[in-house]
């Protein structure tokens, strides 16, 4: 831990972020911020990706007080955990795989930790790592809709409605953005997102 006593002795070398780190107090291990909080990300995706990688949206595991049924309402199979909502749910990896085609990426084969972890490291392009992490948001956000518009408001949509919803709302942020406006006429997948909403 850096101590005040240090940043005084180390005038040269303290910076505004030393002084932060040490009032924060230690920070999680994987800097999820960096990941999640981008320009390309519409704001209520970002909000339940939040949510998600904090494990702080409230899935029926955390919900067991209610007496309410365990199982995932999206498939009915298995126990409703955020993992499994998200990550194994055969609902929601349709839906990924259809969001994953559109921008041009393969995320199937990911576990949980893994393909978070990709969104940080498995991009050399800026660009595209945000591209793609707000398509991965988007899956998060249409999820937990679904998952909500089933138990309170007796909604169903299969994967492909709610993609295309989706890929309505992301895809017109994309296109506004200044990452379009900046790329110029030869970025393909400027001109696929554009042509699909
Ligand atoms: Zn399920």
């Amino acid at each position: 831990m850096l101590e005040f006593n240090q940043l005084e002795n180390n005038h040269q070398e303290y910076e505004i972020k030393d002084g932060y780190r040490y009032l924060m107090g230690a920070q999680p291990q994987f800097p999820w911020h960096r990941v999640i909080w981008n320009p390309l990300t519409v704001a209520k995706h970002q909000f339940t990706m939040w949510l998600l990688v904090h494990e702080k949206l409230r899935t029926k595991d955390n919900l067991q007080f209610m007496q309410v049924s365990p199982l995932c309402v999206l498939c009915s199979g298995v126990d409703e955990s955020c993992r499994h909502l998200f990550f194994e749910c055969s609902w929601s990896k349709q839906l990924l795989q259809l969001a994953a085609n559109w921008v041009g990426v393969d995320v199937m084969h990911f576990k949980f930790q893994n393909w978070l972890r990709w969104l940080r490291y498995g991009f050399k392009e800026k660009w595209r790592r945000q591209v793609v992490t707000a398509m991965v948001a988007a899956c998060a956000y249409g999820v937990w809709s679904e998952r909500n518009n089933r138990i309170f408001r007796q909604q169903q949509f299969q994967p492909h409605q709610t993609f295309r919803l989706l890929q309505a709302e992301l895809g017109t942020k994309l296109v506004f953005s200044k990452w379009a406006k900046a790329s110029g006429p030869n970025n393909f997948l400027i001109d696929r997102i554009r042509a699909a909403i």
